[in-house]
Parts: C-alpha cells; sequence; structure tokens
C-alpha cells in the first residue's frame, strides 16, 4: 500500500461509498487543507478516482470494502497499516463499521455524524440533522470542520488535458465535432431514472438537428440494460459506452462534452464538477439537497405534490415525475445550452 510515513497535521478521510457524496465532500477537504492538513483519503474503488483530480488531497488509499459488508479481517489488516500515521481522522459515511478503521488504527482525533450511535468509535460527535430539515450536502460535510457558512465553494475537479485527449483517442471521438453525453444510469434505483424511450428521443432529437453531433452513453456495467434498450430504440444508435469506460475516462469525456444529460446520479456531479453545460433530471429526490454545484447547470424538476419521496421505486405505480418531464422539454433546454 505504500503509506507514506507521518507528517504533521497528517488526516486520513474515510470517503463516502457514492460517487455524487464524495464529490460533496470536497469543500470540506478544501477547508481542512487551507487549515494545513495533508489528507490522505480512503476510498472505496469504484470511487477513488474522483479524488486523484481534487488537488486538496495529497494521497489516495484504494480499499476493497464492500458496501455493508464487515470485512473485518481487511479492516483490522488496513487499520494496523495506518496505525501511529495520522494525528485526526474525518469518517464520513454514518456507518458503525466505517468507523472501525479509525479507531483500530488508535488515530487519537476521529470526528464524524453520530449515525449508528457509534458513541466509542468516535470522539469528536457532530449530530445529524432531522431529514424534515435536511441541509445540503456540501454544508453537512463542512460543518465536520467547523463550517457555518452557507456560501461554500463548489466542487472541481482537475482532469489532466492529456487524459481527456488519450480517452477521446481510445474511443475514436472526434475533438473537431461536437461531444453529447447521456447519462442514463442512477444506482439508487428506477425511481431516480428518465425512461430510456425519452433518452432514445432525445438522441433523435439531436441528430437530426446536429448530424455533426457525436452523442455517447456513459455509465457504468450496471447501466447496459438500459444502454441497449436506448440503442435499440434509436435509428442511429448512439456511442455505447456503459460499462467499457474507467471512471477516471468517464470523468476525462465528460470533460470533454459540450453538454450532458443525466439523471440525479455521481455522473451529474462529476459534469457540475467539470463544470460542463448539463442538464439534471430529478425525479423522486430533491435538488435542494443534492444539485448539480454549478453555474453552468440546468435542474428540471416536476416538483409534483408526491416529490420528492426519495424511494428507489415509485410507490404510487404512476411515475408521474419522470414520465411528465418529456423529451421535447429538454432539448428545449438542450437547445439553449448549445448556443449559450
Ligand atoms: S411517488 Fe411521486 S416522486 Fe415518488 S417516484 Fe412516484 S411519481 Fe416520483
Amino acid at each position: 500500500m505504500g503509506i507514506e510515513a507521518t507528517p504533521r497535521h497528517a488526516t486520513l478521510i474515510v470517503a463516502p461509498n457514492w460517487i455524487g457524496d464524495c464529490l460533496m465532500a470536497q469543500p470540506l477537504l478544501m477547508r481542512l487543507k487551507a487549515q494545513g492538513q495533508h489528507l490522505t483519503v480512503l476510498a472505496p474503488p469504484a470511487a477513488a478516482a474522483v479524488f486523484r483530480f481534487m488537488p486538496e488531497v495529497d494521497e489516495v488509499i484504494e480499499a476493497p470494502l464492500a458496501h455493508g459488508k464487515l470485512q473485518w479481517r481487511m479492516r483490522r489488516q488496513l487499520a494496523r497499516e495506518l496505525r501511529k500515521k495520522f494525528t485526526r481522522a474525518y469518517v464520513l459515511p454514518n456507518s458503525l463499521k466505517s468507523a472501525l478503521i479509525p479507531w483500530l488504527a488508535r488515530i487519537p482525533v476521529r470526528v464524524g455524524y453520530l449515525g449508528e450511535q457509534r458513541y466509542f468509535l468516535l470522539n469528536q460527535i457532530f449530530r445529524k440533522e432531522k431529514s424534515a430539515e435536511r441541509a445540503p450536502m456540501l454544508q453537512h460535510y463542512a460543518a465536520l470542520a467547523g463550517v457555518s457558512d452557507a456560501s461554500l465553494p463548489n466542487p472541481q475537479l482537475q482532469i489532466p488535458a492529456t487524459l481527456i485527449e488519450k480517452t477521446c483517442a481510445e474511443f475514436q471521438l472526434d475533438r473537431a465535432r461536437p461531444l453529447i453525453a447521456l447519462c442514463p444510469g442512477a444506482e439508487y434505483g428506477p425511481a431516480k431514472r428518465w425512461p430510456a424511450a425519452y433518452f432514445a428521443r432525445l438522441a433523435e432529437l439531436v441528430s437530426q438537428a446536429q448530424p455533426q453531433a457525436q452523442i455517447i452513453l456513459l455509465g457504468s456495467a450496471k447501466d447496459r440494460a438500459i444502454a441497449a434498450e436506448i440503442c435499440a430504440a434509436t435509428s442511429t444508435p448512439p456511442h455505447n459506452l456503459c460499462g467499457k469506460t474507467t471512471l477516471a475516462q468517464a470523468c476525462a469525456l465528460i470533460a470533454a462534452s459540450n453538454a450532458v444529460v443525466s439523471n440525479d446520479s455521481g455522473l451529474m456531479h462529476i459534469a457540475a464538477a467539470c463544470a460542463r453545460p448539463q442538464i439534471a433530471l430529478f425525479g423522486s429526490s430533491d435538488p435542494r439537497h443534492t444539485p448539480p454545484h454549478s453555474t453552468q447547470a440546468k435542474v428540471e424538476w416536476l416538483h409534483l405534490e408526491c416529490s420528492p419521496c426519495f424511494a428507489r421505486e415509485c410507490p404510487l405505480g404512476h411515475f408521474r415525475c419522470m414520465k411528465e418531464l418529456t423529451p421535447e422539454r429538454v432539448w428545449g433546454d438542450l437547445v439553449l445550452l448549445l448556443q449559450g
């Protein structure tokens, strides 16, 4: 693993499991860096790449810890390797398991929200807000560094230009032609996903109006079925890259895009942190809580009387929050974005 000798003010960050939450934590990292902390992030492999694009992060350790699993031996081994290396730890997930490594590593100051009654694992404990008055996630994390200011900087990823060029070349994308990224996945559940048929219709509208545009589908291997559905419903199928890129390559392709259309997902937050023109489609979730933090973002949210319900699947069965958000409406937004 090759963990460096302890610098003074060495701080371990136990990263969240979701990519979007990792980006929401960046203002906290910016603040800790400004306080002179040397930052090492312990991150799941599925999210580690985004921390490598954050200039305030000094080191990233990938920990193959599965979400929801104890993996006691692995945690104990990792803790042994981290022992005497850190003076402080910030535990960003709320689970009891996520606080084990800093405790086992005997890091003297362990900061986090109370979460699953983890009184003895943490020793600087913050209380979570009640869900009715949930603060935006940026503020939720930044509060751990004592920041109560609502005007926090937006997350910002620095993607190397060489990586962007190399990735576009690898996937045979012409840098001289417009690139539109469609991100049809949302790992949380179908209630956050705009229908595949709507993405397909949007791709058709783009192709008809801008035949020179290259349309790519971005997402993980879990989004392959949705991507296949979109491709099957289009006369000129988009470049389907779901499951074919690494996360770092997906970041590079988003950074290369002229516009990004996505659900409320990790890729939405990446597009925001790359300051790309984007349309963010919200259904069951709440853009007041986890918006794309970017001046380039247009949020589409119908805010029906039943939303946000935060459900993984529509509990009412009609799924109006997404079905009534038509491709023609989103296309209208996209035209304006591409003109701007
Ligand atoms: S209950 Fe309403 S907000 Fe929730 S998924 Fe169904 S239509 Fe969408």
